[in-house]
């Protein structure tokens, strides 16, 4: 490729893109609205762009997620997609083993580029990386891809970019909210997206399994750290009992964290195969993605996760609330 040196790296990415055709987007399985909007951006960019595309996630698109316009079906298998890929786009994704078991054995045997926003990502694609943790969401990267191919932010791809700006920023609530979020998304208002049908229909969903289930936790969470830290833990067989799934804890530990005085909340989900997933949040300056990378995982400074090979519960919990002290909480008077 040439000239790619004088290009923005918005720029950089479509000429790739442009090259290629057979194009599988693909984003980190276990998907949240930035992983699915940012898939369903660039799949609708690509067709404006005359591509044959597939979309690919390992475990598909979650229920609370359904509702999100793609155009196509989700793959989550590579045996299973239409066509040999010209270029795959990994999208969301901090690191290749992300993107699945079955996607990362057969990732480097294709051309392929990323678009990301995780601080420890390793550049993993072999014709261009562009990863920027000054971005609040993959997906307002996707939207710059569209401004260099000159695609109006409107329609679908309009409707998606708002859910990964949504998502990311904890509806327009986090550190990472900057000017340039706010101006990208009174451009989608302006090309005539309607915000509130997208709020309604991320967050009017509840079911009463999950409504339950949440309540339970609520009782059961537990303070530590003189009231600084918030913790939770919940097992399969009790997300099972109240007839809920393990996706209806999504955004339970941001609610942990409005807990008045709580500077760090942290939930440990069992998963199948003696695993744990670790979910943390906090704001300002403490710093959860250096004890998820103590744990192998990552994220951002205020939302950062991993996933804990473990059996043992009480363990897991030990060790994460060590790990939590380990980032010695400041006073608040000196962040
Ligand atoms: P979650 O708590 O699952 O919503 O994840 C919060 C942030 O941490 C997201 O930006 C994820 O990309 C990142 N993250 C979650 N789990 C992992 C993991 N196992 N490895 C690396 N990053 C993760
Ligand atoms: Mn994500
Ligand atoms: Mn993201």
């Amino acid at each position: 490729m040439q000239h790619t040196d004088q290009l923005s790296p918005a720029q950089a990415m479509l000429a790739v893109i442009l090259e290629h055709d057979n194009i599988v987007i693909a984003a980190h399985g276990s998907p949240d609205g930035d992983a699915i909007g940012a898939t369903g951006a660039m799949a609708y960019l690509l067709k404006q762009l005359g591509k044959t595309i597939a979309l690919y996630n390992a475990t598909g698109i979650p229920e609370y997620l359904e509702w999100v316009p793609l155009p196509g079906r989700v793959y989550t298998k590579p045996s299973q997609l239409p066509f040999r890929p010209g270029l795959i786009i990994a999208l969301d994704c901090g690191d290749v083993w992300r993107l699945g078991k079955e996607m990362n054995a057969v990732f480097a045997d294709y051309p392929s580029i990323s678009i990301d926003h995780h601080l420890s990502n390793p550049l993993f694609a072999s014709l261009g990386n562009w990863v920027d943790p000054h971005m609040a969401a993959t997906g307002q990267m996707v939207a710059a891809v569209a401004d260099a191919a000159n695609i109006p932010l409107t329609g679908e791809l309009a409707q998606c970019v708002y859910l990964s700006l949504v998502s990311d920023t904890g509806s327009f609530t986090h550190g990472n909210t900057s000017a340039a979020v706010f101006e990208l998304a009174a451009r989608l208002v302006a090309g005539g997206l309607d915000a509130a049908a997208i709020r309604e229909k991320l967050d009017n969903q509840w079911s009463l399994p999950k409504t339950r289930l949440w309540g339970k936790l609520l009782q059961e969470l537990r303070i530590e750290c003189d009231g600084e830290v918030a913790l939770c833990s919940v097992t399969l067989d009790e997300i099972a009992s109240f007839g809920a799934v393990r996706e209806d804890l999504e955004g339970f530990a941001e609610q942990m964290r409005r807990i008045k005085k709580v500077r760090v909340a942290v939930l440990i989900r069992q998963d199948p195969g003696n695993r744990y997933k670790l979910s943390m949040r906090s704001s300002g300056q403490d710093d959860v993605r250096t004890v998820a990378a103590r744990f192998g995982g990552g994220g951002h400074l205020n939302a950062a996760g991993a996933t804990i090979d473990s059996s043992d519960m009480q363990g897991v919990i030990m060790q994460t609330l060590e790990a939590v002290r380990s980032i010695s909480l400041k006073p608040v008077e000196s962040l």
